[in-house]
C-alpha cells in the first residue's frame, strides 16, 4: 500500500479542521430514499423509447418535452458577445433541430457518419449537435480556439464527413489543408458574406432551406437509433499526452439525466449556466444533453471570461444552478471578493465544479462570494458523466470530491511500482482501509461508459482489469466514505520514500494570500529521488522576489512538513489545457529540458496571465 505523507486537504493550515459545510437540501423530497433504492434497471423507466425500443439522445433531451407541458418553456437562452439574447423554447428547438437533421440527411449523412462543429457558443452549434443525433450521425465537438493543426488532426482521426463552421475559421484553418482531408465532404458556413460562402462550401442557411423544403419539420422522424449505437465522439483534454477519442452511445443520455438530477439538482423551472465550452465533454454532457433532459432553461454566453460579466449574468439571468471549473473559480477569486459583493445572487442555490481538483480554498471562497459552498464532481471524458460527487444535499467536506453517485460502484485498488493498479495474474486488490491510496477504479455498467477508444482497441482493452475500469487517477476514501483525489498516477511525486499528491501541495500553497494558483511537479534529486518544485502564480498586488519565494517555502513547510516544496518558481502564465487544467507534464518537460510532447490542447493565451479567456 502506498504511504501518502501529505496531510488531508480540508484541514486549512492553522485553522481547525473544517469537517462539513452544510449544503442546501436538494429540491426533490424523498432524496435519501431515492439514492438508496437507485438501480440503472429502475432508472431506465425514465427513457422514452419508440415502440421498437429505439432510443435517441436528442429525442430524450428535447422532443419529449416539446410534446408536453414544457413545450413553451425556454430551452436555451443564448447571450451573444454584446449580451443580446436569442431564445428557443422546447417546441421551437424541436422544430429547428428537425430542420437541421433534415438538412444533414439531404446531404447524404448515413447512420454513424460523423459531424463536427468549429464554432463559438452560438445557436448553430447547439442545433448541429442535436440535429446530428436526430439524423443518426455521431457528433464530435471541436474547441473553436484550436489552431489549424489540432483541427486537421481531429478531423482526419475522426474521418469527419460534415463540418459546420464560420468563414474566418474555414479560411484560416480548413481551406489550406482541405486537400489532406478526403473524408470531409461537406462544409456548412454559418455566416457567408455577400459574395457567398467560400468555394467548396455551402451556406448553412441554404442547407437548412433545402431540408425544410424536403421534409415537414413537424412530422420529421428522428433516426431509429438503438441504445448501443454511437452518438458522440469526444477527444480527451490531452493533459497527459496525445488526446484519445472516446466513443459514447445513445444510452448514455440516461446517465446524463440521472446525474444532472442527483449531482446538479436540476429540475424544470431551473435556470442553469454551465461555463464549459461545448468543445469538451462537459459542454455536451452537462452544457446540452443532461440539463435539457431535465427540462431546465439553459443560459449560454458567447463571450470569454470576465469576472464582472459573469457576476452580472448570474444575477441578471436569475441563474439557480451554476456549473463551472476550479480554474474559473480561481480567476473569480483573483478578481477579489469585493467585486463579488457588489452583486447579489438571490436565485442561486447550487454551485458545482469539475475538471480539476477543487481546492478547499475555492470551496470556502464560494461561501464568501455566493453564500454557498462549491460542490465538487469528478469524472472523465471516458466516463461520459459524473461518477463521484459532493452531490446536492450532501454536506461538503472541503477538498473531498464526495461519494460515488447512485448507480456507480467505485473502488481504490492497490498500486504497483508504476503507481497504477497492480494486476497480478489478471487480479487486482481492492483496498478497504480508510485513507489508503490507490488507483480509482469503476465497475463497468453505467450507461455513459465509453465503448471504445477510436481505432485503438488495445488501449481500450488495457483500460480494464479484473472487471474494473482503471481511471489513471489516485484517490483514497476516509472513514466516513468521502473520496479524496490524490493526483493522476503519472503526476504523483516520489520523494524520500513518500508518495506526494500534487493537489495537496497546491492546495496548501493557495492558502497563502499571495498565491492565486500553483502547479507542482517532482524534480529529480540524487538524494530524495524527487523533490517537490512548485510553480506559482501570484495574486494582483504581489511581486515575485527571492524573499517571497523563501516565505512560501517556509509557509509550505509549516503547513505540510517534510513534503513541502523545496523550490518555488514564479510563473504568471502557468500552462493550461483549453479545458482549464494545469499541464504539469509540460511544466516538468520544460524543467527537465525534455521534448514538450503533444501541445494541441494548450491554451495559447494562458488564462492565468490576463484574467481573461477562461475556457472551462
Ligand atoms: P488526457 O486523458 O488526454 O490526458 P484529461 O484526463 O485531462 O486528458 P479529461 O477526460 O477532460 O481529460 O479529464 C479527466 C481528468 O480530469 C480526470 O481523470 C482527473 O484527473 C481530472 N479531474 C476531473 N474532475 C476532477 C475533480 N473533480 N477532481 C480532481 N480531478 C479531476
Ligand atoms: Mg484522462
Amino acid at each position: 500500500m502506498a504511504d501518502l505523507a501529505a496531510p488531508r486537504a480540508g484541514h486549512l493550515g492553522g485553522h481547525a479542521p473544517i469537517e462539513h459545510i452544510p449544503s442546501l437540501p436538494p429540491l426533490i423530497g424523498d432524496y435519501e430514499e431515492r439514492c438508496r433504492r437507485f438501480t440503472w434497471e429502475g432508472a431506465r423507466a425514465w427513457l422514452d423509447p419508440d415502440p421498437s425500443g429505439h432510443v435517441n439522445m436528442a429525442h430524450e433531451a428535447v422532443d419529449r418535452h416539446a410534446a408536453g407541458p414544457l413545450a413553451g418553456v425556454v430551452a436555451i437562452r443564448f447571450l451573444d458577445r454584446t449580451g443580446e439574447a436569442t431564445e428557443l423554447t422546447y417546441a421551437e428547438l424541436r422544430t429547428r433541430t428537425n430542420v437541421t437533421a433534415a438538412a444533414l440527411r439531404l446531404l447524404g449523412l448515413e447512420p454513424g457518419d460523423r459531424v463536427c462543429t468549429l464554432l463559438p457558443r452560438s445557436p448553430e452549434l447547439y442545433l448541429t449537435v442535436l440535429g446530428t443525433l436526430k439524423a443518426g450521425g455521431v457528433y464530435c465537438p471541436l474547441f473553436p480556439a484550436f489552431g489549424p493543426e489540432p483541427v486537421r488532426e481531429r478531423l482526419a482521426l475522426g474521418r469527419i464527413r460534415v463540418l459546420v463552421t464560420d468563414t474566418l475559421s474555414y479560411t484560416r484553418k480548413i481551406a489550406p489543408q482541405r486537400a489532406s482531408l478526403p473524408d470531409l465532404e461537406h462544409v456548412l458556413i454559418v455566416d457567408p458574406d455577400e459574395a457567398g460562402a467560400p468555394t467548396g462550401t455551402t451556406p448553412w442557411s441554404a442547407a437548412l432551406a433545402a431540408g425544410w423544403a424536403a421534409y415537414d419539420p413537424e412530422t420529421f422522424t428522428v433516426a431509429p437509433t438503438r441504445p448501443e449505437d454511437p452518438a458522440l465522439l469526444h477527444f480527451t483534454s490531452g493533459t497527459t499526452g496525445k488526446p484519445k477519442g472516446a466513443v459514447h452511445v445513445h444510452a448514455a443520455i440516461l446517465a446524463h439525466h440521472v446525474t444532472s438530477e442527483f449531482a446538479l439538482d436540476l429540475r424544470p423551472g431551473d435556470v442553469y449556466w454551465c461555463t464549459a465550452d461545448p468543445g469538451w465533454v462537459t459542454g455536451t454532457s452537462y452544457g446540452i444533453l443532461g440539463p435539457l433532459s431535465c427540462g431546465v432553461t439553459i443560459v449560454t454566453d458567447a463571450a470569454d471570461f470576465e469576472a464582472r460579466r459573469w457576476y452580472r449574468i448570474l444575477h441578471d439571468e436569475q441563474v439557480t444552478v451554476f456549473y463551472t471549473a476550479p480554474t474559473a473559480l480561481r480567476m473569480l477569486m483573483r478578481a477579489g471578493t469585493a467585486l463579488a459583493r457588489e452583486h447579489t445572487f438571490p436565485t442561486l442555490r447550487h454551485v458545482v465544479s469539475v475538471g480539476e481538483p477543487l481546492n478547499p480554498e475555492a470551496v470556502l471562497w464560494g461561501l464568501e462570494a455566493f453564500g454557498l459552498p462549491v460542490h465538487d464532481t469528478w469524472w472523465q471524458t471516458e466516463t461520459g458523466a459524473i461518477m463521484v460527487s459532493n452531490y446536492a444535499g450532501m454536506p461538503v467536506r472541503p477538498g473531498s470530491m464526495g461519494r460515488p453517485v447512485p448507480g456507480v460502484v467505485a473502488a481504490v485498488l492497490a498500486q504497483g511500482a508504476d503507481g497504477r493498479a497492480a494486476v497480478v495474474d489478471g487480479r487486482v486488490e481492492v483496498l478497504t482501509g480508510p485513507d489508503e491510496v490507490g488507483e480509482l477504479a469503476l465497475r463497468p455498467g453505467w450507461p455513459s461508459m465509453f465503448r471504445a477508444y477510436l481505432d485503438d482497441p488495445d488501449r481500450y482493452a488495457k483500460a480494464f482489469a479484473d472487471g474494473w475500469y482503471l481511471t489513471g487517477d489516485l484517490a483514497s476514501v476516509d472513514a466516513d466514505g468521502y473520496w479524496w483525489f490524490v493526483g493522476r498516477a503519472d503526476d504523483v511525486i516520489k520523494s524520500a520514500g513518500h508518495l506526494i499528491g500534487p493537489f495537496e501541495v497546491e492546495s496548501a500553497l493557495m492558502e497563502h494570500p499571495a498565491v492565486a494558483e500553483a502547479g507542482v511537479i517532482g524534480k529529480p534529486d540524487p538524494l530524495a529521488g524527487e523533490i517537490v518544485k512548485a510553480f506559482v502564480t501570484l495574486r494582483v498586488g504581489y511581486e515575485p522576489s527571492p524573499g517571497l519565494a523563501r516565505e512560501l517555502i517556509a509557509f509550505g513547510r509549516h503547513r505540510l512538513g517534510s513534503v513541502a516544496p523545496r523550490e518555488i518558481a514564479f510563473d504568471q502564465a502557468l500552462p493550461h489545457t483549453r479545458s482549464g487544467k494545469v499541464m504539469r507534464r509540460l511544466l516538468k518537460a520544460r524543467e527537465l529540458g525534455l521534448p514538450e510532447g503533444d501541445l494541441s490542447t494548450v491554451e495559447t493565451a494562458p488564462a492565468a496571465a490576463t484574467d481573461e479567456g477562461a475556457t472551462t
